[in-house]
């Protein structure tokens, strides 16, 4: 059933519904066909859980790349930014841990022969029973209708007190047994839990295994004695280990911040949904160095700063929640996630993690070099304490993506109807922010409409198209969301004014082709969304 969403300039818009899966598929689909998303290598079959952005994708990436960077290193005095190298001493992922800890528990089912992440069946099953709880709410408030105390119903009734218990019990043998590696207790958690397998539907699982995500390769040539060395599964350690320098360099006070954004690998067990979970993939990490005592102060900080970057890009502010987190690694003494509600539920986009002085005081014990601060303000030195914001570019596409995509059947004013594909990015980060399109492809008119793009080349990326009817221009320029369609008529050669048709309402004006640089760049910009954010 489509469903009524507005009405304007006699155009009835309905968005089309649609259910999650379709949406998620039909994005797949979409960011295809029209050059966002490539599987990697497909003419060779593909490589699993790699993928390649293609040219509305990369524009895409570097626009969120952008509104990233220039929310942490321009907005904040006392952030900088660096580019360290993917390869890495290999001591340095035995002083972070990544050696010895970098691990996630496998289990396989030997009847459908798939391999799963122990604890993410354990968190399915907790999440289940979550939803058990509401469905059990959602029945009494049917049943009890206005007169219905839901808080004094979750404290009484029976059934969910009974699954809380569970919950509750579940999750701390959980915490525990991951914790201690207890792999036998991992195992006999989804055996109790009776967790099966949801391609077989049976309960026939091997041991637990713990399985390290860090890809291996040589430096140097064999016949020299070629070293191990690996390809990094997070950016973090490159501004560890370049701490003093840029403290040093940059004449840098505590508190402050270094921000990177680079690759990141990782052999990832269970590699699904899309680039939701890829084992190439870029991060976005900032880390904080602050006086120790002083990390939760600015862990609050980081936590709301990144939840509202999120939130002003207005795709609903329901659609974010936290998530803390019950088991830490083996780093950190407080983390929460930033999820989001992909099509497939609330997952991670970002952590925000307190590290301690765990990395820092590693590096200094393992490289046998001093790695402190003095403080001029209390005559102290000291290992700083590190708090991170960590998230995934990809991720982020993502959910830039899903939050994007719309269906829409448009009712015009004399009745006849259509229908179209709409990618409503927020307009500082859409690929291309401006079509410019002659009505024809004669009488002068490509002419104009080149020399406009000539003009806002300088500032935006555009697109010049005069092939086929103008209904089909603007359809394909929805589908890859940008903001602007600006029509060049025969009327413009004389009045000098241009049609500006705004992708969201599809209303249409007329302006002066002189005012076009100053419209785009006050839409465009990032001003707007950095205003938002909360300090
Ligand atoms: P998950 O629990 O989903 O595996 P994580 O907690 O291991 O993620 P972190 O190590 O905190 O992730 O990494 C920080 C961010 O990097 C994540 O929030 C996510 O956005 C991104 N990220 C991590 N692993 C991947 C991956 N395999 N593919 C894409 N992005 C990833």
């Amino acid at each position: 059933m489509p469903v009524t969403i507005s009405s304007m300039d006699g155009l009835i818009i309905y968005f089309t519904d649609m259910t999650q899966e379709e949406l998620f598929k039909k994005l797949i689909a979409h960011s295809k066909e029209y050059g966002f998303i490539f599987p990697s290598s497909e003419i060779y079959d593909g490589l699993s859980a790699v993928y390649d952005y293609g040219q509305m994708g990369v524009e895409l990436k570097n626009n969120i790349k952008r509104y990233w960077w220039d929310a942490m290193v321009k907005l904040n005095e006392n952030i900088v930014g660096i580019d360290s190298a993917i390869f890495m001493h290999s001591r340095i992922w035995e002083a972070s841990g990544h050696v010895g800890a970098f691990n996630d528990p496998l289990i396989d089912n030997k009847d459908s022969k798939k391999r799963y992440r122990a604890d993410v069946l354990i968190e399915e099953w907790l999440a289940k029973q979550d939803e058990k709880i509401e469905k059990e709410i959602a029945k009494a408030k049917k049943r009890f209708g206005d007169s219905f105390d839901e808080a004094m119903f979750i404290e009484t009734n029976p059934r969910i007190k009974d699954i809380r218990h569970k919950k509750e019990t579940v999750t701390s043998r959980m915490v525990q047994s991951l914790n201690d590696g207890d792999l036998e207790e991992v195992r006999n958690i989804i055996l109790d839990c009776e967790i099966a397998c949801p391609i077989s539907g049976t309960r026939n699982w091997t041991e637990v295994r713990q399985f390290n995500l860090m890809f291996e390769t040589k430096i140097g040539s064999v016949a020299e004695g070629a070293n191990t060395i690996y390809l990094r599964p997070e950016t973090a350690q490159g501004i560890f280990v370049n701490f003093l320098n840029v403290q040093k360099t940059g004449r840098m006070k505590i508190p402050f911040g270094i921000a990177q954004i680079g690759k990141a690998f990782r052999n990832e067990i269970v590699a699904r949904q899309f680039i939701f979970r890829m084992r190439e993939f870029e991060q976005m990490e900032m880390q904080f160095f602050v006086r120790p005592g002083e990390e939760m102060k600015w862990y609050e900080y980081w936590k709301k700063f990144r939840m509202s970057w999120h939130k002003a890009l207005g795709f609903g502010d329901e659609n974010y929640r936290f998530h803390d987190h019950d088991k830490l690694a083996h780093y950190a003494n407080a983390a929460a996630d930033v999820e989001y509600k992909f099509p497939f539920g609330f997952k991670e986009v970002e952590g925000i993690h307190s590290r301690t002085d765990f990395d820092l005081g590693n590096h200094q014990k393992f490289s046998g070099r001093k790695i402190q601060y003095y403080d001029p303000e209390t005559g102290e030195s000291y290992v700083p304490y590190v708090v991170e914001t960590s998230i995934g570019v990809d991720r982020m596409v993502l959910q830039v993506l899903s939050a994007s995509y719309a269906e829409e059947k448009i009712t015009k004013e004399d009745g006849s109807t259509d229908e179209r594909v709409v990618m409503k990015f927020p307009a500082a980060i859409a690929p291309i922010k401006a079509a410019v399109l002659p009505l024809v492809k004669k009488d002068g008119l490509p002419e104009l409409a080149r020399k406009i793009i000539d003009d806002l080349k300088y500032d935006h990326v555009c697109q010049y198209d005069e092939k086929d009817s103008i209904g089909k221009r603007y359809r394909r320029q929805d589908a890859i969301g940008t903001p602007f369609c600006i029509t060049v008529d025969h009327q413009s050669l004389e009045d000098g004014m241009v049609t500006v048709r705004h992708r969201d309402t599809m209303a249409q004006e007329r302006i002066p082709v002189a005012d076009l640089p100053k419209m785009i760049a006050d839409q465009v910009g990032f001003r707007p969304l950095f205003e938002k954010i909360e300090k």
